[in-house]
């Protein structure tokens, strides 16, 4: 029997709280509830959530309610982000997104979670650079949204110092982030999960081939969503033809393919 408490559960950093429509991914336009957490080592060019990269002495957590919104100590046990998930959804239970920053440094919070959540999915969205804490919290997600970062569209790493986040190093040059995509994509084939490849403009299609043949060696039926990326940081916007060819080079290999830019930006939503 887990001896477990709502007191002495493992805390994670929560940015914010907020009910929205799902902008991307394989569940793109669902209402669902977002369960936003801070801390990420990666920089990705096109972040549109630099703000959550760090943790703060004094962070807070702001939890958006109908009528307004409140903060509260950052800090949060699984059963108070819950408690604020259920202020934050509008009538009925939502799914719930697990996103950030990077939940993956917080597995033992994510699979203190699920249990707190009743009949409530919950889908985690990740860099995929923590295969160790991917596969420690599996079982405890509904749904997994794969990244397939392109390591040529990320800055160096900035590994975060604190006693709670896992201890998994990110991968830092392209070798090491092609094994780690190997080692998430065997870990979520066969699953509810989806894989999404941001493609930014200026580049050459057949940069992205490795990951496409990543996906096709090691979790064939994998639904790879083909996310063009919004222009922002001096990242371009691509053109519809090089985002074409990413799509076809993925029907070359047989893969399920889905091209959906990201719909939180054309409704305006957060
Ligand atoms: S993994 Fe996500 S939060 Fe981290 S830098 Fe990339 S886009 Fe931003």
């Amino acid at each position: 029997m887990s001896t477990s408490t709502p007191e002495s559960s493992p805390r994670a950093p929560v940015l914010e709280v907020f009910a929205s429509i799902q902008g991307e991914g394989a569940f793109v336009g669902e209402p669902q509830v977002f369960l936003r957490l801070r801390g990420c080592p990666l920089r990705c060019r096109w972040c549109d959530t630099p703000g959550s990269w760090t943790l703060p002495a004094a962070a807070t957590a702001r939890i958006a309610l109908r009528e307004r919104a409140r903060r509260e100590d950052a800090w949060a046990t699984p059963f108070q982000a819950a408690c604020w998930i259920a202020e934050a959804e509008p009538g009925g239970a939502r799914t719930v997104s697990l996103t950030g920053g990077e939940p993956l440094l917080w597995p033992a919070f994510l699979v203190a979670l699920k249990p707190m959540l009743g009949a409530r999915r919950l889908h985690l969205e990740t860099a995929g650079a923590h295969p160790e804490a991917l596969a420690r919290v599996l079982l405890a997600c509904d749904h997994v949204s794969l990244d397939l970062k392109p390591d040529f569209d990320l800055d160096a790493p900035v590994e975060l110092d604190h006693a709670l986040v896992t201890r998994e190093r990110v991968p830092v040059d392209a070798a090491e982030w092609a094994r780690v995509r190997a080692q998430c994509l065997r870990l979520v084939a066969g699953r509810d999960a989806c894989g999404k490849l941001v493609v930014s403009g200026g580049r050459d299609p057949e940069r992205y081939a490795a990951i496409l043949d990543e996906v096709e060696l090691h979790a064939p039926d994998l639904l790879v969503i083909v996310q063009p990326a919004t222009a922002m940081g001096g990242v371009e916007a691509p053109a519809i033809e090089l985002v074409d060819a990413v799509a076809e080079m993925a029907r070359d290999r047989e893969l399920r393919v889905r091209v959906l830019p990201q719909l939180h930006r054309v409704l305006g939503v957060p």
